[in-house]
């Protein structure tokens, strides 16, 4: 017998902010409350691993994990299913179920978005790999798609370029991958015949979209030149072909060059034989469509999670809008990592059990958000930690740590972070 306070909570989406909501609020309600995740997808993908599954470092198998048992065994229920429209006002939302094909809605007390990002290939023109120009590693078929792609380039080597346009937010990934294309290369003998660049709309090297931290711009310039990769700061691409990347705007940076020596890319090209470059993120379409996003699809939040407009709907991870941390020329949007995701989702699962139990709620403003990343560069890598990652003027804590560890800190986290969602241990760090 269920009692007038049993309540209905949807969670949009089964990834870093959709597991981390369901098993937290879980822990928190003890079961006596009906929590269901949907999402289109049946397996749990480590996406920061799919900075590896090109070179053949990893394959599918070693990085998901089947959603619905995991969810199953904390006693939440798992459909797979396309989310197809939120019905704010009748507080319902409409799914098509992959399993029968049909129709359904699902009505709930609660709703938490945790979509993440539509990739938006067509902010530039030839872009992405409906194009066949460039590869991405945004998801888990893209990264595979890549690997088929850095196989063929392999037996025809020459220029690479790996960034991030204009818009983007997802340098740190960009990053990740251009160290490991320099490592990968440097492992098949095919380093001399490859020359490599990087290029990103962020007003310097390792700006991040994040306003840069402590030492970052000197030491990513550092491993620039030290491996011999050229950068393109404040890019701006007009369109991609076969194998040219046009600028509209942008500053070259030669690895060899004098730290001062800058190229005007305006009207220029650069030529390429691979090419991985991140685009812009928009909030999903279902969540465009819902009225809940702002103009580029991002919900916006109040300090405990809840959309303004409806208290009962919270958000958390990439569909979250977040305020830029400066102003940058080419434009820069603020990356949000699996960790902050994490940081969302269990703000939002607080404060949902917190108003079923009438409790009073917990403030976490984006402000106060703080970061810890670990970085990978093929056989090195760098941690980042702070204490306001989207407050720059406001940290009291930034550091960065280089250093080879730190790559095997990350295969170390990849192991620990998939048992961890495996095994619904949110608790944990
Ligand atoms: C290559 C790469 C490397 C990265 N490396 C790191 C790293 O090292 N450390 C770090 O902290 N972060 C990293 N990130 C960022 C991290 O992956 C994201 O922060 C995290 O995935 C965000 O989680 P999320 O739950 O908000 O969104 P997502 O992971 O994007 O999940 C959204 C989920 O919603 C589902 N969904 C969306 N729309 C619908 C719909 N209409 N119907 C049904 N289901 C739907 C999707 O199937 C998906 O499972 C990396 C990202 C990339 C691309």
């Amino acid at each position: 017998m269920k009692d007038g306070n049993f309540k209905r909570i949807v969670i949009l989406g089964g990834s870093f902010a959709g597991l981390t909501a369901a098993y937290e609020l879980q822990r928190l309600l003890k079961g006596k409350h009906d929590i269901v995740v949907v999402d289109r997808s049946a397996q749990f993908t480590f996406i920061p691993s799919l900075i590896w599954l090109p070179f053949g470092w990893r394959n599918r198998n070693q990085i998901t994990f089947p959603i619905g048992p995991a969810l199953q065994r904390k006693g939440i229920r798992f459909i797979q299913a396309a989310i197809t429209t939120i019905n704010k006002d009748q507080h319902t939302v409409d799914i098509l179920e992959s399993a029968s094909g049909k129709p359904s809605q699902l009505p709930y007390d609660f709703l938490v978005i945790a979509t993440g990002p539509h990739v938006d290939f067509e902010a530039v023109p030839g872009l992405g790999p409906a194009y066949g120009n460039t590869y991405s590693i945004c998801n888990l078929e893209h990264a595979e798609h890549t690997a088929e792609a850095w196989t063929k380039f392999t037996k025809n080597p020459g220029p690479v370029i790996v960034g991030a346009t204009q818009g983007a937010a997802c340098y740190g990934a960009a990053y990740e991958f251009v160290f490991n294309v320099e490592f990968a290369l440097r492992k098949l003998h095919l380093r001399d015949r490859c020359p490599v660049t990087y290029v990103t709309s962020e007003p310097y090297a390792g700006h991040f979209g994040i306003s840069g931290m402590t030492n970052s711009k000197p030491m990513t310039e550092w491993f620039f030149r030290h491996l011999n990769i050229d950068w393109v700061t404040d890019a701006v691409i007009d369109h991609v072909e076969e194998c040219s990347v046009h600028f509209k705007s942008g500053k070259r940076h030669r690895a060899k060059g004098a730290a001062n020596e800058v190229e005007d890319m305006a009207g220029k090209s650069l030529p390429f034989n691979f090419g991985m470059i991140i685009p812009p993120f928009l909030g999903t379409d279902v969540v465009r469509r819902s009225g809940l996003g702002n103009e580029r699809g991002f919900v916006v939040v109040d300090d405990y999670f809840r959309t303004l407009t409806n208290p009962e709907v919270y958000a958390a991870g990439v569909s979250v809008a977040v305020a830029p941390t400066d102003k940058c020329e080419a434009g820069c949007a603020v990356p949000k990592t699996g960790y902050i995701s994490e940081v969302m989702a269990k703000g939002a699962a607080r404060n949902i059990a917190a108003t079923i139990n009438g409790e009073p709620l917990i403030p976490k403003p984006a402000g106060k958000i703080d970061a810890l990343c670990l970085m990978d560069a093929g056989n090195n890598g760098v941690m980042m930690v702070t204490d306001r990652i989207y407050a720059p003027k406001n940290r009291k804590v930034q550091i960065l740590i280089p250093g080879p560890w730190i790559h095997w800190g990350k295969l170390l986290f990849e192991k620990y972070f998939i048992w961890k969602m495996k095994v619904g241990a949110v608790r944990l760090p």
